[in-house]
């Protein structure tokens, strides 16, 4: 097996442009895994932790450009003022050596149904910035997701960053599993509220073939909320609003039975999710706009 070492994105794309089939790594929490139960056995291996460009994030109009290889130990430390969301999921994903090697990029790579950073991807509106020698192109989080384990990247392409909106608003995500450390999600459920479109994101992950977004769900609580004047002057939600929203929330999944979990259990779990993330969202705007 080859192992290619580039120093630059632009060697990175080259080398990747040759040999599609090299398979890239980051952290390596998910390459390394498989190599040692033997699940591939690639011809090449495309390292992608000595590029500096990968490792960085910025912030420009309202935007917050995240390599592809910063670790989620940086996200936690760096951008949780600016990323509440994503900082959550990342503080839930394994354990801290696995948060200092496991990156965003990694986790886009992989596409597993179950993978934290996704639902909060989803709800906030990110932006997957792939690149190859062809030049880059911009895939929204909800075009990206195209299968178990399958992505919309081409074989010649890395991810080299995400786009984030930054909303100064509040996020949640939460995860249910069989403990609270070390643990691949049950399922999981993320909210984003975007007062300044009037509109709420919210997705469900590890409840269907890919994480995806709970539109009806949504659409109902963009609505209420829009309807009774709460995004100016937040009032306690109704139990009758955050249940429905628990409902419409679970019902985006279509869940498995499989060793974590049954779909029922899954379906049950969700809409709690559902509402205690949106009670704890709101409890954090009513105390910002008050
Ligand atoms: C003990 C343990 C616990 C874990 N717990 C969790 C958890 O709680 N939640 C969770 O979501 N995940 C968990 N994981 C899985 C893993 O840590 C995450 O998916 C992590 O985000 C992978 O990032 P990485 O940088 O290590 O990726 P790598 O292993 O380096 O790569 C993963 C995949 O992405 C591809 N890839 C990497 N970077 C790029 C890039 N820039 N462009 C294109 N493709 C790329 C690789 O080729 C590979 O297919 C766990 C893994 C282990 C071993």
């Amino acid at each position: 097996m080859d192992f290619l070492r580039p120093d630059t994105l632009a060697e990175a794309l080259a080398l990747k442009a040759e040999r599609p089939s090299a398979v890239p790594v980051a952290g390596g929490t998910d390459v390394m895994v498989e190599l040692n139960f033997d699940h591939r056995r690639p011809d090449a291996l495309l390292d992608l932790t000595r590029i500096a460009e990968l490792r960085e994030w910025s912030v420009s109009a309202g935007v917050v450009r995240l390599g592809a290889g910063v670790p989620y130990s940086r996200v936690i430390t760096e951008l949780g003022d600016r990323l509440p969301g994503l900082a959550m999921a990342s503080r839930t994903v394994g354990s801290p050596q696995i948060r200092n090697r496991g990156t965003v990029g990694g986790n886009l790579g992989a596409a597993s149904p179950a993978g934290d950073t996704h639902p909060v991807l989803l709800a906030s509106d990110a932006v997957v910035e792939a690149v190859s020698a062809r030049g880059a192109r911009m895939i929204p989080a909800t075009a990206f997701y195209l299968g178990a384990k399958r992505n919309a990247l081409e074989p010649d392409e890395l991810v080299a960053a995400v786009h984030l909106p930054e909303t100064g608003a509040p996020q949640q995500f939460a995860k249910v599993g069989t403990r609270n450390a070390m643990v691949i999600a049950v399922c999981s459920f993320a909210i984003s509220l975007h007062p300044g479109a009037g509109r709420v994101g919210a997705a469900v992950g590890s409840a269907a073939p890919t994480p995806r977004r709970a539109p009806a769900a949504e659409e109902f609580l963009s609505g209420e909320l829009t309807a009774t004047g709460r995004w100016e002057s937040p009032t306690p939600l109704p139990d009758s609003v955050t249940r429905r929203f628990g409902e419409l929330a679970a019902r985006a999944a279509s869940p498995i039975d499989d060793v974590r979990g049954s779909a029922a259990y899954r379906t049950h779990a969700l809409a709690v999710l559902a509402r205690r993330t949106l009670a704890w969202a709101w409890r954090d705007y009513t105390g910002k706009v008050a």
